[in-house]
């Protein structure tokens, strides 16, 4: 029976042929991925062990894994993190997982920010926090609200304020946009990652990304409800000379620029991403 038996060396190539033949994006690293999850290993150990055996009930388990990311359920949803600005997140079916090129936006919002000064920032539609934590982080002094609309975005929001150390100084709202928030702060940024995809692009989105939460992702016809109701309301709260920093569409540059040059923002500016794809907008409300 040994010579049969499913060790981690076959089991990852028999999971690596199997997502290769079934379209799964990167194969042997998925496999990888969700093996190391299941047997709470780091994928370097998976290769000093790879004539471990796995039991019955690991191989079960394993089996139900290769199902559920067959059926296109995202790899970090299965593992229930993803590293973003390095930390490790939580993440599940509540929030959608942060993307590498928001990890840009902290940078923009960080270069803003003192270190020796204390700050109010406040994340709108924070999802996971990873926005708010990262910055609470980076700014020791500063302080952090976050706010989403989703009850269960929250709380997961809450969990990654905990695990990663930034409770004293992050506090999580459940609500739309800044209703939410005690009416006399004022913010020296407001930062968001809001839904910016179009309805009508919602279907023709990769599988995986129809697995997030489609009030993450819809902005509506145009992709631009939330933004153009945030681009209003943050005006009101934010100290003079504040920024607003928001991640946009590649197509939506130029009418979010309108959004913002017409609601009295100053210093409008669009920037892209790595991918010079334009990703991200700023305006600064008129200094004092
Ligand atoms: N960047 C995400 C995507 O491509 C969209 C995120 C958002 O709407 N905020 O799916």
């Amino acid at each position: 029976m040994s010579t049969d038996a499913w060790t981690v060396r076959k089991v990852l190539t028999w999971t690596t042929g199997h997502f290769e033949k079934k379209g799964i994006d990167s194969p042997r690293l998925t496999a990888e991925v969700l093996l190391a999850h299941l047997l709470a290993l780091s994928r370097v150990k998976l290769y000093v062990d790879l004539e471990r055996p796995l039991n019955k009930d690991e191989l079960t388990r394993f089996r139900a894994l290769i199902e559920r990311r067959m059926a296109h359920v995202p790899t970090q949803y299965l593992t229930g993190t993803k590293e973003f600005y390095n930390r490790r997140f939580a993440v599940d079916e509540r929030v959608l997982i942060p993307r590498p090129e928001t990890e840009l936006l902290v940078d923009h919002v960080l270069q803003v920010l003192p270190t020796e000064e204390p700050r109010r920032v406040l994340d709108v539609c924070t999802g996971s926090g990873c926005i708010a934590v990262s910055v609470a982080a980076e700014r020791p002094l500063a302080h952090v609200w976050a706010t989403d609309v989703s009850e269960g975005a929250c709380a997961l929001a809450r969990q990654n304020v905990e695990a990663l150390g930034v409770g004293a100084r992050v506090t999580v709202l459940q609500g739309d946009l800044l209703a939410p928030l005690p009416p006399e702060v004022r913010f020296d940024v407001v930062v968001s990652n809001p839904p910016y995809v179009a309805s009508g692009e919602l279907p023709t989105l990769q599988a995986e990304v129809q697995k997030e939460p489609h009030l993450a992702l819809d902005g509506g016809a145009d992709g631009l409800d939330v933004v153009r109701r945030l681009v209003g309301v943050a005006r009101e709260r934010l100290v003079p000379g504040g920024l607003l920093a928001m991640e946009i569409g590649e197509t939506q540059g130029a009418a979010v620029r309108v959004l913002l040059e017409r609601a009295g923002y100053a210093q409008v500016r669009v920037e892209k991403d790595l991918e010079r794809r334009d990703r991200f907008a700023f305006g600064r409300t008129p200094a004092a």
